[in-house]
């Protein structure tokens, strides 16, 4: 469905490739595993499952940066090999329509609201969130593990 009253925020190709590098590097903190079931590895920044056989980086991300109450780092998946980068930001990804959970933020990165979407029209859970004004972006979570998806900013 395509909308203009909100845009997908795919991770920066900036902070991809970064990552890319840092295992390179061999850093501590960034792991490269070969996926081997399907729908375990959500890539951060093409906004697709990871399929098997396909190798992805899991390292941690500040999505709320530090020096807030709700400050917020954790792991993420980007695949190990160049990808591109989510560019239909008008549509919500088809790849995330279950399991997962919206909060919703104000601009002083205070958790306001927060449903989970499983199944459900996650466009209009989105829009009755962006409803209230105080809302000033949504960050789209695994209802199961917590782990940062991506965002979405008001349209
Ligand atoms: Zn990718």
């Amino acid at each position: 469905m395509k909308t203009s009253s909100f845009y997908i925020v795919p991770l920066p190709t900036e902070i991809a490739d970064a990552a890319r590098r840092a295992v390179n590097a061999g850093a501590a903190d960034h792991a490269l595993i070969t996926v081997d079931t399907p729908g375990s590895a959500p890539c951060r920044h093409c906004l697709r499952w990871a399929q098997p056989g396909e190798r992805v980086i899991l390292f941690p991300y500040a999505a709320v940066p530090s020096g807030q109450p709700y400050s917020e780092t954790g792991p993420i998946f980007v695949h190990a090999n160049e990808c591109e980068r989510y560019s239909a930001t008008n549509e919500y990804p088809a790849d995330f329509c279950n399991g997962r959970v919206f909060r919703a933020y104000d601009s002083k990165y205070n958790i306001i609201d927060a449903e989970i979407v499983d199944g459900s029209e996650p466009e209009v859970v989105i829009k009755s969130l962006f409803q209230n004004p105080d809302t000033a972006f949504v960050d789209v979570r695994s209802v199961t593990r917590g782990c940062f998806t991506f965002r979405v900013q008001r349209g």
